[in-house]
């Protein structure tokens, strides 16, 4: 079965919005392995965002996915990573599709609520950045 990683945000996290993303995912069918809630260091941030250390927005967003708690999730279910990102919606919000998480609550393309694993490969070292097998369920 398909695993993918899913982190709320700091936003989504200081907003109040756990449990009405978690809602979506259940709702959908789709099965919460592990969960934890983190404050990452910048260091951490940065680590897990190393794709992107050539982004002009890498130093900002960094920042800010080391600015408060986030949740992680490893989610599992059939296509799931693919099924997480129709849910996500697009990156930018003003982008994202209506009904999506990124569209109804995201608020703007960097504070936008969720993350989501793009490829199996991705998905796996995502998980294994904050999970050890014995963590997942
Ligand atoms: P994620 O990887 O978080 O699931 P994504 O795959 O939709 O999102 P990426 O292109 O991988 O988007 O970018 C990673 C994250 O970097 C985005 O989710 C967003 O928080 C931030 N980001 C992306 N593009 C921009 C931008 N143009 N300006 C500011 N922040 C951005
Ligand atoms: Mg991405």
């Amino acid at each position: 079965m398909e695993r993918t990683l899913s982190i709320i945000k700091p936003d989504g996290v200081e907003r109040g919005l756990i449990g009405e993303v978690v809602q979506r995912f259940e709702k959908a069918g789709i099965r919460i392995v592990a969960m934890k809630m983190r404050h990452l260091t910048k260091k951490e941030a940065e680590a897990f965002y190393a794709v992107h250390k050539e982004r002009p927005f890498f130093d900002s967003l960094t920042t800010y996915m080391s600015s408060g708690p986030i949740v992680v999730m490893v989610l599992e279910g059939e296509n799931v990573i693919q099924r997480n990102r129709e849910l996500m919606g697009a990156t930018n919000p003003a982008d994202a599709a209506p009904g999506t998480i990124r569209k109804d609550f995201a608020l703007d393309v960097e504070k936008n609520t969720v993350h989501g694993s793009d490829a199996p490969e991705t998905a796996q070292k995502e998980i294994a950045f904050f999970f050890s097998e014995l963590e997942i369920c």
